[in-house]
């Protein structure tokens, strides 16, 4: 097997490429680059009522305008789902996952009582050890993965070092829903080990996803990719990046006239600096970004500085 960096860009295609989508896949693209290897587009299109097809089409003009090509055809997630099947069944094969049959009141109740005792909602495991053939007639069920109940779940990131998850705190969540269709969760574990990431970098709002997903990978005996959550992106007031500290959209510099190398320039900034150079050539960027110099804390975003990279 090769040991190339794959990375890979996985947009949910529900709008145009925010500004916080363009700068993770500038990362991904600019490591795969700078390794000598391949960054891979994958469009999360599993939310049949959220995805379009013009945001698909924004998505991938928005990546071509910045100059962030991706190898290969892009992947629709969607079309995968008889593989995340295959898989989610797989596990209850290998005694890692079952078929849960509770019904949306018993659910409804675990999430009462817990709200009653001040806890977060659990699932509480009640068709974890249960005979399959007790399964109610007629009623199709969720799969759901054995979690581990006692120690941690440790998530070894580049940029937020090692992040330990107490497993206490994860219930045995659903892999596969009743209807047959996978949960976000399962589906980027099974894509990302097939199409051979080596390399997840994405923003840290996944970062909890991120524990969950490493219980898939470890129920399959499958190697955990390297991981790197990347800080989000804040106002220059600190608070999160909204339409007051200016255009949100990828789409929207282009129609103002900005430079594709300007808007490059100023989202490599975000949250990654290496010394004090204004503007950087894209074999600069490539031959200088390393995951490890990423900032752990939150980016700022400062549309005058954007503005003076666009001269
Ligand atoms: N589709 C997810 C999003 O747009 C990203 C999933 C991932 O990178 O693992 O937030």
């Amino acid at each position: 097997m090769s040991n190339k960096v794959v990375t890979r860009f996985a947009p949910s295609p529900t709008g145009f490429l925010h500004i916080g989508g363009a700068r993770t896949a500038l990362f991904n693209w600019l490591y795969s680059r700078h390794t000598g290897g391949k960054m891979l587009l994958r469009i999360e299109d599993t939310d049949r009522e959220r995805s379009t097809e013009a945001a698909t089409s924004a998505i991938l003009d928005g990546l071509s305008w910045l100059g962030l090509t991706w190898d290969g055809d892009p992947v629709s997630q969607f079309e995968r789902a008889p593989r995340h099947r295959e898989v989610a069944e797989e596990l209850v094969r290998m005694g890692k996952a079952y078929y849960c049959y509770a019904s949306p009141e018993e659910l409804n109740e675990m999430r009462e009582k817990a709200r009653a005792e001040g806890r977060p909602p659990r699932y509480d495991g009640r068709w974890r050890d249960r005979d399959p053939s007790e399964a109610p007639a007629g009623v199709k069920g969720a799969i759901r993965i054995k979690a581990p109940t006692e120690g941690e779940t440790i998530v070894h990131d580049r940029v937020q070092g090692e992040v330990r998850f107490p497993n206490k705190d994860l219930d045995d969540f659903i892999i596969l829903r009743s209807d047959g269709n996978p949960t976000y969760m399962h589906a980027v574990v099974v894509d990302d080990h097939d199409m051979g990431v080596t390399h997840i970098i994405r923003g840290d709002d996944h970062l909890t996803n991120a524990a969950r997903q490493t219980v898939i990978y470890n129920a399959l005996g499958w190697d955990v990719p390297v991981m790197a959550h990347i800080p989000l992106i804040h106002g220059a007031d600190g608070a999160k990046l909204s339409k007051r500290h200016g255009a949100l959209g990828v789409e929207a510099y282009r129609a103002m006239g900005y430079l594709p190398a300007a808007l490059r320039n100023y989202l490599a900034r975000l949250g990654w600096s290496h010394g004090d150079d204004e503007v950087m050539s894209l074999e600069d960027m490539i031959s200088w970004f390393e995951i490890e110099d990423v900032n752990k804390g939150a980016a700022r975003f400062d549309f005058q500085k954007l503005e003076a990279l666009n001269g």
